[in-house]
């Protein structure tokens, strides 16, 4: 699904004196390495506070204990993702509020979140799913509406921006309240282990946050509040100050092989290609493809994963099980006609392989095992 390695090979001369060198230093936590990545990304991002951390898992629990969310506070946020982003809101004993999500771009539902505001609703989770962003205007209306915290999950989508109506962009984590986003190997700046990292342009909020991280001590052995041990090491923030500077080109060579995908699907109506619908689809920043998910419509999706992995194709089936359905995660607020976008998604989805360095005869194998299959 992903080629670690050839990316790493075009990059071994940067990124391994770059590990050398804090391993020279013995500087291997909150090492000047750690400092220089939050720099260089607050930057890229245009976000006033960048707040390193262990994991994407990590940076969205932390996010929530920041804003101060307290047990029996409802926090809504997608069916159909990962199950991180539920499991930090169940595990800080606030209740998890799932709505549907759209067909087209796989994102939560603005009609959805709507209706599921209650009074002790306090927060809304979107999560910017396979590299495009939620429909944050409509999500942040919503959000000042109701008096809500927005806490983005950017892990699917560093580098991508929202297009505001009136033409603006912002780059996906710097519009909510808070993000949170995860540098796991496979995601689109990942490094060569785990990693995360919170984003805030509140001052205040980054100060509780650079607490919490750190046990939550902002006087050495003084804890005012309960906090945890969440940090980026070293090695991992070296990693990731290499690979920064070539984001954008990586999504843009995602983009490329997204392109060249739909341009060999189009005419198979059995296959639908995913949309862009935010911004010009042109530019390199709309949707970064995390993931290139296609829907399969009169087809049998199983049977199709089970004969690419036959034929040697890696594909993923992103996400099979609706959130609502976990056995974790059940309550008796949820009926089933109130999904019928995600429990159609589940049956349709399937994701190819995607990364940065697909070539052409790759992606024509690739395809044309599809239509042979799916025609066939
Ligand atoms: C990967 C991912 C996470 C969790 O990140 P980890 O670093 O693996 O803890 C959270 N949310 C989404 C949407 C993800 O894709």
């Amino acid at each position: 699904m992903v080629d670690l390695k050839g990316q790493y090979n075009d990059i071994k001369d940067i990124v391994n004196p770059s590990i050398q060198e804090v391993i020279d230093n013995t500087a291997f936590i909150n090492g000047p390495k750690v400092h220089e990545f939050q720099k260089n990304l607050e930057e890229y991002l245009g976000v006033k506070h960048v707040i390193p951390c262990a994991n994407g898992t990590d940076a969205l629990q932390i996010a929530m204990m920041g804003l101060g969310l307290k047990p029996g506070d409802e926090v809504i946020t997608a069916d159909f993702t990962f199950a991180a982003t539920v499991e930090v809101i169940a595990l800080l004993q606030l209740t998890p509020v799932l709505v549907d999500v759209n067909q087209d771009d796989f994102n939560i539902n603005i009609e959805a979140i709507k209706k599921a505001i209650t009074p002790k609703t306090r927060a809304i989770v979107p999560v910017h799913l396979f590299g495009q962003c939620a429909n944050m205007e409509a999500i942040m209306e919503i959000a000042e509406a109701h008096d809500l915290f927005v806490i983005e999950d950017n892990a699917q989508a560093i580098g991508a921006s929202y297009t505001y109506e009136n033409g603006t962009k912002i780059k996906a984590g710097a519009i909510g309240h808070v993000a949170s986003t995860s540098f796991f190997p496979s995601k689109n700046l990942g490094c060569y282990g785990d990693g995360g990292a919170i984003f805030t342009n509140n001052d205040d909020l980054a100060h509780t946050i650079r607490g919490i991280v750190n046990h939550g001590m902002y006087e050495r052995y003084h804890h005012d509040v309960v906090g945890v041990n969440s940090r980026l090491d070293s090695i991992q923030a070296a990693v990731l100050n290499a690979k920064l500077p070539r984001l954008d080109d990586y999504n843009r060579a995602r983009q490329i092989a997204a392109k060249k995908y739909d341009k060999a699907f189009e005419g198979q109506d059995k296959v639908i290609t995913p949309k862009v619908l935010n911004g010009d689809a042109d530019a390199s920043d709309c949707h970064v493809f995390h993931q290139y998910t296609l829907r399969i419509k009169d087809a049998d999706r199983d049977a199709l994963a089970k004969h690419l992995n036959e034929k040697g194709i890696p594909c993923g089936v992103y996400y099979p099980i609706p959130l609502h359905r976990q056995k974790a995660y059940l309550d008796k607020r949820y009926h089933e006609e109130d999904f019928v976008v995600t429990n159609q998604l589940i049956k349709e989805v399937i994701s190819l392989p995607m990364h940065t360095v697909l070539d052409d005869e790759q992606i024509e194998y690739i395809t044309s095992t599809i239509i042979k299959f799916i025609n066939g």
